[in-house]
């Protein structure tokens, strides 16, 4: 199996301070790439102290290549700055800044041309879980995604059902496999060249406790952790399941 790809999502949380903290209290595994997504403010700082140890991430990144658009960073940009990894389309995005598949697909192929991996969020609500849609949610967005999919560039899908964001109620590890299946089946059917390269992620409140039911599952490749990974010990703990 090949190695785990375990992600921090700081969201709009942490500090300098949490950055130093971070760095102090990490322990490498050999089975598992680990990011960490912090607010942007803090990403220079980040790489400095992280020195390799670990990835550098960012949880958003502007469509548009260069120029007047005030307040926005460049794929460019974070990748002089030595991230590796950028999260679109997660689904605080899409529901807080009205992104659409369109503007997330614009979004990737910024991040591939600069370099760096794209971290694609997708995921259904309660309601179209709840009336049978969750699968065909899925699908349409990730078939919105097939420009970059076929671009040939490392990425990685994060499977985030929104219901299970921040609420504490993770996914089961079955709803998760299911969907994790059916997410490899669209992937080939878009782009059988690519495909089997792309990790499959799972995201919604995951933490110490359940990670590693998750990860007894090989279609589990790897975690998106929002809430749990300000939590030095939870992050480690979660690392530690990942390393089978
Ligand atoms: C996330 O922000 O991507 C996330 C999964 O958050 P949490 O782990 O807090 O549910």
């Amino acid at each position: 199996m090949r190695k785990r790809l375990v992600i921090a999502n700081w969201k709009m949380n942490g500090s300098l301070a949490l950055v130093d903290e971070m760095v102090a209290g990490f322990s490498a595994a050999s089975h598992v790439d680990v990011i960490v997504a912090p607010p942007s403010v803090y990403v220079f700082h980040l790489t400095e102290v992280a020195a390799g140890s670990f990835g550098v991430g960012l949880q958003d990144v502007s469509q548009f290549e260069s120029g007047a658009h005030t307040g926005d960073l460049s794929a460019a940009m974070m990748a002089e700055l030595g991230a590796t990894a950028v999260l679109v389309g997660h689904s605080e995005r899409r529901s807080e800044h009205g992104e659409t598949d369109a503007t997330v697909a614009a979004k990737g192929l910024r991040v591939l041309a600069a370099g760096m991996m794209p971290v694609i969020c997708v995921g259904e609500s309660l309601a179209e879980r709840e009336s049978g849609q969750a699968e065909a949610k899925v699908r349409a967005q990730i078939e919105a995604q097939a420009d970059c999919l076929r671009f040939g560039g490392e990425i990685a899908i994060a499977y985030e059902p929104v219901w299970a964001i921040g609420t504490g109620k993770s996914a089961s590890a079955l709803e998760a496999v299911a969907m994790h299946r059916e997410i490899r089946r669209v992937l080939q059917e878009v782009t059988a060249e690519y495909a089997q390269g792309i990790r499959i992620l799972y995201g919604g409140s995951v933490n110490g406790e359940n990670a590693a039911e998750l990860f007894s599952h090989d279609e589990i490749e790897g975690v998106l952790v929002g809430g749990a990974s300000l939590d030095t010990e939870q992050f480690a703990a979660i690392i530690r399941a990942a390393d089978v």
